[in-house]
């Protein structure tokens, strides 16, 4: 039966619990140990599917077809194994399927309570799939102090209890700001964090104290006295340079070695494929200025994956990138383009930022620069070229309105597996698109091809519209290759551009696959064609 990792936060949001709980996966894993990891978001909504990225960053999608926080792309990305639509719950789903068993009569006249009630659906949640695994890491999203985190928090102090003494952690990630003025780190409001904690019946076993300065051993002491915590169990978080360094840090600090004896844990670690990582990553051996053209390009979180699976690559094949994140909109974007070696046109929804987007794809396209399109990047490529190639001057994808050019446009069906799957034009926008995992198949003799050496590839997507089969003659019949499809044939899966020496684009989204141990082939081949590899 699994132990249990409970991870809350403190005094601040955004102190990176997501990372600490995926670094700390990797640490057991590396002890030998399996692990799963899930989180716990306290917001309403059912998914984060249908929040704008502003609110919320990158909607992460699991192979299994989800729509989650982008956390569960750090807990991938450093356990190396796939997260499940069982590993991200929301508020707004434990509600909504307590409440559905209420309308269906299953609580046989019962007066239905957030105790037991709604407590008793998170633990469920938690405890789903406990014979699997050794540990069960549970982030919970937000702060101590968050009204609509506390049913949670008492499905945690329940299951404490009813897990028993060394079943179960309590990590309470928290901040120690840095005052100029008084010129040292404070630990009071960590104390008052603690403090909330504790009136809700949870006490921390472990503190991890994140800093932007290192922390002295004073501060440290007085955390161990004030909050009740064993001070080899007070660990030192220091803000990192890269976060793919964050497991030897917190290795260093003693974060598993907390864990490990608290529950018995006997094995020791190996972190030699992590030191290796770093070592690569720290030793670049050329670089290379990467433009990526978007919507959303003032917060970092919501282009999470990409951002990473690009810094994968360039550990892979040891190169510095410069990430140049262009607005869409920007009116010196053409100028901005030109300094750069290649370019990503990332995923998006709406019609805002499409111009500054086809014009990118149009630059890259007649100046052979290595261009990448993903997902919305893909559609607006081949808009791009009906538009400029074909001389279809009105072709436009019907996400922006009608047109009598639908060279991309709404799906309302399509095979998942054995499985047809419906929709209607009018349907709910939450949960509806073409979602998770589906097979492609690569033509031989292609970019595609020699990039993943495989004609049987699997991709995650999660988008509405497609590229329309009914143009793709006229396009092949200029240079464009339909390099992937759906096994049925039917859905364009990825395009190239023959004439050019590294014009690619997918519907899916590759980023969501990539690993800091298993870099995507597209990326690192984008990154290949900018030292002319390729
Ligand atoms: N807006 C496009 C669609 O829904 C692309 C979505 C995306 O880039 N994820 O098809």
């Amino acid at each position: 039966m699994a132990k249990f990792i409970f991870t809350t936060g403190g005094v601040s949001s955004s102190l990176g619990k997501g990372l600490a709980c995926a670094a700390l996966g990797a640490l057991l894993q590396s002890r030998g140990l399996t692990v799963r990891l899930r989180k716990l978001d306290p917001y309403l909504n059912v998914d984060p599917g249908t929040m704008n990225p502003y609110q919320h960053g990158e909607v992460f999608v699991t192979s299994d077809g989800s729509e989650a926080d982008l956390d569960l792309g750090h807990y991938e990305r450093f356990t190396n194994q796939d997260a499940t639509q069982f590993d991200s719950v929301t508020s707004g789903k434990i509600y909504s399927s307590v409440i559905s068993k209420e309308r269906k009569g299953d609580y046989l006249g019962e007066t239905v309570q957030v105790i037991p009630h709604i407590t008793d659906a998170i633990k469920a949640f938690i405890l789903n799939g406990r014979d699997d695994v050794d540990v069960i890491i549970c982030e919970v999203g937000g702060t101590v102090g968050d009204i609509e985190a506390l049913p949670f928090f008492e499905a945690i102090r329940q299951l404490r209890n009813d897990l028993g003494d060394k079943n179960s952690l309590l990590i309470h990630v928290t901040l120690l700001p840095y005052l100029a003025a008084a010129g040292e780190l404070k630990t009071k409001p960590t104390q008052h964090s603690v403090q909330a904690l504790q009136t809700l019946g949870l006490r921390p076993d472990i503190l991890l104290c994140r800093s932007e300065c290192a922390i002295p051993d004073d501060a440290k002491q007085k955390l161990a006295l004030f909050c009740n915590v064993n001070y080899k169990n007070v660990i030192r978080a220091q803000d990192a340079g890269n976060i793919y360094e964050i497991p030897l840090i917190y290795h260093n600090e003693g974060l598993d070695d907390a864990v490990a004896n608290a529950f018995g844990i006997e094995s020791k670690p190996n972190l030699k494929h992590w030191e290796e990582l770093v070592q690569k990553l720290n030793n670049p051996k050329s670089k290379v200025r990467l433009g990526i053209v978007g919507k959303y390009v003032q917060l970092k979180d919501a282009y999470k994956s990409l951002d990473q699976a690009i810094t994968h690559a360039g550990i892979a094949e040891q190169i510095e990138i410069e990430k140049l994140w262009i607005d869409a909109e920007d009116e010196t974007l053409l100028a901005k383009i030109q300094s750069v070696d290649c370019l990503i046109i990332p995923g998006g929804f709406g019609g805002r930022g499409v111009d500054g987007k086809i014009q990118a794809i149009n630059y890259a396209r007649k100046n052979n620069v290595p261009i990448l399109g993903i997902c919305f990047g893909m559609q607006l490529c081949v808009i791009e070229a009906a538009r400029n190639v074909l001389g279809k001057t009105d072709a436009s994808s019907t996400e922006f309105g009608p047109t009598n050019t639908p060279v991309v446009a709404r799906m309302t069906e399509w095979m998942s597996g054995e499985q047809k799957e419906l929709r209607g034009i009018s349907d709910d926008l939450g949960g509806t698109m073409r979602l998770g995992s589906f097979v492609c198949t690569i033509k031989e003799g292609t970019l595609a091809f020699n990039l993943y050496g495989n004609t049987n590839i699997e991709e995650r997507h999660r988008h509405r519209y497609e590229v329309n089969l009914q143009y793709k003659q006229a396009l092949e019949d200029k240079g464009y290759v339909f390099s992937g499809m759906s096994p049925d044939g039917l859905l364009p899966e990825i395009i190239e551009y023959k004439p050019h020496p590294f014009f690619i684009a997918a519907q899916f989204h590759p980023e969501l696959k990539s690993r800091p141990f298993s870099p995507h082939p597209l990326f690192t081949g984008l990154l290949r064609a900018c030292l002319k590899l390729m």
